[in-house]
């Protein structure tokens, strides 16, 4: 069953074209890394995903679903069917925006009672259950200022969860966190992936690609440029850009073929760039 599908996505911001053709398909359960240099177009593709931004071209499928009347090549978008696809894509963000005023239930259950009209009983019971699945349950009467920005991010997530979406679209969510945090947001995220939550997650944490991830997604100047699953595409490339891409990321060395043949042992620091994409320094425990 297939969750979400794109067909030839294009986004134009005037003159620049950042999306140019975009074919996509996630299918229930799966887990769907997005990789790319900055500026590739990742976080375009997300917001034209869930329709913060409007594609310029294309189609978009939501469980089957054509969003927009496409009438020839104009396509209109009603405000009431865009709210329920923001409902079921929901996306969490590098900056988590946390209401600081509201405690943490009263920040998670504010979507199912504003757009959803939950009972508010009902959407407590609902937020517990979206705090326990990222382990924080016991912080409900907490407000944001008191929790440290790891735990911060797993509300927003929890947030996220209590729309019950179709799929969680993640921008980015470590990259705002001081390096120590990273792996318990991480590690929620992959609870999230065995309960079988379809995400999508542009990072550039390879190590969660390689552990969690169901396929990985390189994108290149708005194209998908190389797919597959991780354990193939991080470690056998088969593109240059791919390969120059992987090559600066220092937490995630690939291993070249062995050239060195010679008896000689290698220098320490050599050793150190053929880290195994296993290591503990992937910030993902196996
Ligand atoms: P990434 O998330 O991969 O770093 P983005 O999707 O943020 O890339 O941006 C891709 C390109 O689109 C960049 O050149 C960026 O400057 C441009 N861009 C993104 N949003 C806008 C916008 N609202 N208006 C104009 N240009 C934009
Ligand atoms: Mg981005």
């Amino acid at each position: 069953m297939e969750t979400l599908r794109t067909e030839n996505l294009i986004k134009r911001f005037g003159d620049l074209e950042v999306l140019k053709g975009i074919d996509l398909s996630i299918r229930r359960g799966e887990t769907v890394v997005v990789l790319g240099a900055s500026g590739s177009g990742k976080s375009t593709m997300l917001r034209c995903l869930n329709f913060l931004e409007t594609p310029t071209a294309g189609k978009i499928y939501i469980e089957g679903k054509l969003i927009g009347r496409h009438e020839g090549d104009t396509v209109t978008y009603s405000a009431s069917e865009l709210n329920k696809v923001r409902a079921k894509a929901g996306m969490v963000f590098q900056q988590f925006n946390l209401f600081p005023h509201l405690t943490v239930e009263e920040n998670v259950t504010l979507g199912p009672m504003r757009v959803r009209k939950m009972e508010r009983t009902q959407a407590r019971l609902l937020a517990a259950r979206c705090l326990d699945r990222v382990g924080l349950v016991q912080k409900a009467q907490s407000y944001p200022a008191q929790l440290s920005g790891g735990q911060q991010q797993r509300v927003a997530i929890a947030r996220a969860l209590a729309m019950e979406p179709s799929v969680v679209l993640f921008d980015e969510p470590t990259s705002a966190l001081d390096p120590e945090l990273v792996g318990e947001v991480l590690l929620a995220m992959r609870q999230l992936t065995e309960d079988g939550t379809t995400m999508v997650v542009v990072t550039h944490e390879l190590g969660f690609a390689y552990n969690v991830a169901s396929r990985v997604v390189f994108l290149h100047e708005g194209r998908i440029h190389e797919e597959g699953p991780p354990r193939e595409i991080l470690v056998s490339p088969r593109t240059e850009r791919m390969r120059e891409f992987l090559r600066s990321h220092s937490l995630f060395r690939i291993p070249e073929p062995s050239a060195r043949n010679d008896g000689q042992s290698e220098a320490p620091a050599e050793r150190q760039q053929r880290t195994n994409p296993r290591s503990a320094e992937c910030n993902i425990p196996e």
